[in-house]
């Protein structure tokens, strides 16, 4: 099986096809696995699917557990006045009937690693990052493609039995096959900011798995990204930053304003627009 992709689709399906014995090949343009948390949310099913590939309690470690996860709360500031409060049960109780996982509320990148360092060590998986998958065909006999090893420089011909596209949002592989995307994009756009800032004085007796503040561009949310530990992400919908990479000052206002920080936070790099595009 050749599987264009190793973003958690990708990783996700070399391990579930090696427990049926099948081989596959992985590639993936990027040369590392995603460094943005991205997704947040692992719902039972997901997390059941890493039980079957024998990460679920690394999974589980990961994750930011009953305290911060009961509750969604809405701020005038981070640091201010309360406004409300909106239990969320559904981290808390799956029906048993239907799965016996709970959801866990992580991120994307500590996924991804884990799904890949277990890929990396199972012998019926090939990875290979910093490789691009182009020129897919199919006929009677499969599939073949050209990958190129981007450190190197080299191109190599590849035949398999089958391919996966798990290729994200610009699929070259759906459009190999003829298809397009069906799905209305979002009319929004958010700019993250992930940074490093100590906000325990603020949060230790109102945890919450999302926090919404007013904020001059309209609400903000603040995610906690780990049980412990200073890491945060900081995102807002911001339509005039669709076109253009933030600076790293405005980075920083993006993480300090809404809470009235003096400091600024000891780290935080802009990252990319996310929204109708994808990544812009
Ligand atoms: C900045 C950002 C923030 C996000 N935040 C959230 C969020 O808060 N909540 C949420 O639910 N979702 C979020 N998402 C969406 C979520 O990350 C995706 O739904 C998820 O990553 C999809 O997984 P995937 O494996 O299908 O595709 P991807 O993670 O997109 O992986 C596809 C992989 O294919 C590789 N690839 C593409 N073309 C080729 C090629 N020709 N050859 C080799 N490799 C190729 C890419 O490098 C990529 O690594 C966010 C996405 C981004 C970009």
């Amino acid at each position: 099986m050749l599987i264009v992709g190793g973003g958690p689709i990708g990783l996700m399906g070399s391990l579930l096809l090696s427990r049926l014995g099948v081989r596959s090949l992985v590639v993936d343009l990027r040369g590392r696995t995603s460094t943005h948390p991205r997704s947040r949310l692992l719902d039972a099913p997901s997390v059941e699917l890493m039980r079957e590939v024998g990460v679920e309690q690394q999974v589980i470690d990961t994750g930011l557990g009953p305290d911060w996860t009961k509750y969604n709360r809405w701020f005038d500031c981070l640091a201010g006045r309360e406004i409300c409060r909106v239990p969320t049960p559904s981290f808390h109780s799956v029906r048993t009937d239907r799965s016996s996982s709970m959801p866990v509320m992580t991120a994307q990148d500590y996924v991804e690693a884990i799904l890949f360092d277990k890929a990396a060590s199972d012998p019926n998986v090939d990875l290979r990052f910093d490789t691009t998958a182009s020129g897919l065909t199919q006929d009677d006999a499969g599939v073949s493609c050209t990958i190129r090893d981007n450190r190197a420089d080299r191109a190599i011909p590849v035949a398999a039995g089958f391919a996966i596209g798990a290729d994200g949002l610009r699929s070259s592989t759906r459009a190999a096959i003829g298809t397009t995307l069906e799905a209305d994009f979002m009319d929004v756009f958010f700019q993250d900011v992930i940074f490093e800032a100590d906000f325990s004085q603020h949060t230790s007796d109102r945890q919450g798995g999302l926090l919404f503040i007013a904020h001059p561009m309209g609400a903000a949310v603040f995610q906690p990204l780990r049980l412990r530990g200073p890491g945060w992400r900081s995102g807002t919908s911001d339509a005039d930053a669709a076109d253009r990479r933030v600076s790293r000052s405005e980075a920083c206002g993006l993480a300090r304003v809404p809470c009235r920080l003096r400091r600024q936070p000891a780290e935080a790099p802009a990252h990319p627009v996310w929204g109708r595009s994808g990544v812009a």
